[in-house]
């Protein structure tokens, strides 16, 4: 009886465990919204934003191979190779600070990339809870790219109409002056939509397939996009 009583704790603790932990990935056209929904996510449940593009920013920054390597690819709106991408998520999941989940931001973008996840979070006996599907027509995308600015020192984005800061082109959060990125330019959007259509979005797919696809529609304002990841996420 007494056994019997301490499995049942031991099964209630395990369980109150598992329900606090998150690994949600956000998927979507570039401009869809993504690290703005990201932030908020890991703000409100206390889990680490992890965007692949920040990490790849913050390394041609520093000016280290792997970000003179990235910014070839970046600059032509071409996703990085996956051998440079991998490694590096899986090895940043792992981090302690991932043990109650994390919020996946830019990353998986190809199918080979979601394949890698898979395997090294099964190896671990780990599996992802949620792939957010943003969806936004490609039609509001240009838009939303040429309007962004994002700051360079705290990484917060902003949009010139839709999510503007107090004062004109300075962060409301650390007070630098804001920039438009350099793959936020017209010509370039285009060809990352395209490539957008032609790797990332079978991802839909492949997520839905495991069950774990909730779409959200990304064209709604920012709270109210909020709102539904937060009543599908059910935290
Ligand atoms: P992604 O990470 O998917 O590339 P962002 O989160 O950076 O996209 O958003 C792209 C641009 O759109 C930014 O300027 C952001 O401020 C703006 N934005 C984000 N969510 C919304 C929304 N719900 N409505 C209008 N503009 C938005
Ligand atoms: P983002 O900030 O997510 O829009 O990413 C900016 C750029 O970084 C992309 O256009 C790609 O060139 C590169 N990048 C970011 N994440 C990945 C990824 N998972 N795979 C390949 N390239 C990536």
């Amino acid at each position: 009886m007494k056994e019997i009583f301490h499995s049942y704790l031991y099964v209630r603790e395990n369980l109150h465990e598992l329900e606090e932990i998150m690994k949600i990935i956000m998927l979507g056209a570039p401009g869809a919204g993504k690290g703005t929904q990201a932030k908020l996510i890991a703000g409100t449940y206390k889990i680490p934003h992890i965007s692949t593009g920040d990490i790849f920013r913050a390394n041609i920054k520093e000016g280290t191979d792997l970000g003179k390597k990235a910014k070839t690819y970046m600059d032509q709106g071409l996703l990085v190779p996956d051998e440079l991408v991998v490694d590096l998520v899986v090895d940043r999941v792992a981090k302690e600070d991932c043990k109650n989940g994390y919020v996946l931001d830019g990353f998986p973008r190809t199918i080979p990339q979601a394949e890698a996840l898979d395997k090294a979070l099964a190896a671990l006996g780990e599996n992802i809870d949620y792939a957010v599907d943003m969806e936004v027509p490609d039609a509001n995308i240009v838009n939303r790219m040429s309007g962004r600015r994002a700051c360079p020192a705290c990484g917060a984005t902003y949009h010139i109409v839709h999510i503007p800061t107090k004062k004109e082109g300075i962060c409301d959060r650390c007070g630098k002056e804001l920039i438009l990125r350099d793959d936020d330019k017209p010509e370039t959007v285009k060809k990352r939509l395209d490539v957008y259509h032609d790797q990332t979005q079978p991802l839909i797919a492949y997520y839905k397939r495991s069950n774990i696809l909730k779409e959200v529609d990304g064209t709604k304002d920012m709270d109210e996009v909020f709102k539904s990841i937060a009543a599908i996420i059910g935290a």
